[in-house]
């Protein structure tokens, strides 16, 4: 008779997932399992690869909206709701409860934080009541892969492109063999890649920096900024050409004039930047060979480009 494990990984990858992993709830070291759920003894990572292709369009410039609809919305929204849901199933047929965890776009507990995927005004704050797995710890934990220098998970098959789920469960199962790390070699890509200098040298992200970079703020990068973008803003060059430093305030003021791209549907910003830190770190990875997944040709085929700065 098949196991509950196996019956758990086929359950996934039948419904889209590409890599399955199981950790212990003993070893893992998010506070906040325990909180969600006391009972909880092993946690399960379901995590689904983005499409190369899904970037392929903001490689060339040519076409925006298919990452953030296929690598982020349809996997976010549809694909891995569903597959937690089906694979739920499997352990309360089984007579176990099953929590999905899914990640929380819009609720935060810092008081001046934001996500760089969706719209900030839509983000409720200081809510620290509500407990969040701190999903990359937990990936880390629960043996999917390793946290790269940029703080995207890498795995061996698909270096950064994945997006993942996790379920807790108190069903006792096998856990994976512990992810030594090894992909990422500190070669600073991704940091250099931002368009905005979001990243420090340490990895660590500014998040307001990040949101508006994300969605256009550099003129170089962004085919849909207008010639008299921020032609009354002091600070005008320094902002379109990814050079200024931004506050929290100083963002939402950026924030507000570079939507020159609808956004996606459930609040998520269409991304201009593409996440360059994750594309260039895959490049690098696909360049030295590490990766499992393979391709007939390599991502990128072309120089890099980049648009001149317009006044009008
Ligand atoms: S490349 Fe994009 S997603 Fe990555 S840190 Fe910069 S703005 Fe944020
Ligand atoms: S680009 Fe280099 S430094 Fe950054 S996460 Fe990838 S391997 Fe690590």
């Amino acid at each position: 008779m098949m196991t509950l494990k196996q019956q758990i990984i086929d359950k996934f990858i039948e419904y889209g997932a590409d890599i399955v992993r199981f950790g212990r709830v003993a070893d893992c070291r998010d506070e906040a399992i325990k909180k969600i759920m006391p009972e909880a003894k092993t946690i399960i990572c379901g995590a689904f690869r983005q499409l190369r292709g899904a970037r392929r369009g903001i490689e060339e410039g040519s076409t925006y909206y298919q990452y953030t609809t296929n690598a982020v919305e349809v996997l976010e929204e549809n694909v891995m709701p569903i597959a937690m849901l089906k694979v739920c199933s499997v352990l309360e047929d089984a007579g176990f409860e099953a929590l999905p965890q899914r990640r929380n776009q819009t609720i935060m507990q810092e008081s001046n934080s934001t996500n760089f995927e969706v719209d900030y005004r839509e983000i409720y704050r200081n809510k620290v009541a509500e407990n969040q797995l701190n999903f990359e710890m937990c990936a880390e934990d629960c043996n999917l892969g390793e946290k790269g220098l940029s703080g995207s998970i890498l795995t061996d098959e698909f270096g950064p492109f994945q997006r993942y789920v996790f379920i807790l469960t108190d069903a006792e199962i096998e856990a994976d063999p512990k992810v030594v790390p090894h992909l990422c070699d500190n070669c600073q890509k991704c940091i250099n890649a931002c368009p905005g200098k979001a990243l420090k040298a340490d990895g660590s992200r500014d998040p307001w920096q990040c949101s508006a970079y994300y969605i256009g703020a550099n003129m170089t990068k962004n085919p849909f900024m207008p010639p008299e973008a921020f032609a009354d803003d002091p600070e005008r060059l320094a902002i379109i050409c990814g050079e200024a430093k931004l506050s929290a305030e100083r963002a939402k003021e950026v924030i507000e004039q570079i939507i020159y791209y609808p956004p996606i549907k459930h609040s998520y910003w269409s991304s201009i930047c593409g996440k360059a830190c994750d594309t260039e770190c895959y490049i690098h990875l696909e360049e030295k060979g590490v990766l499992k997944k393979h391709f007939k040709t390599p991502f990128r085929k072309r120089e890099k480009w980049e648009l001149p700065i317009l006044s009008e």
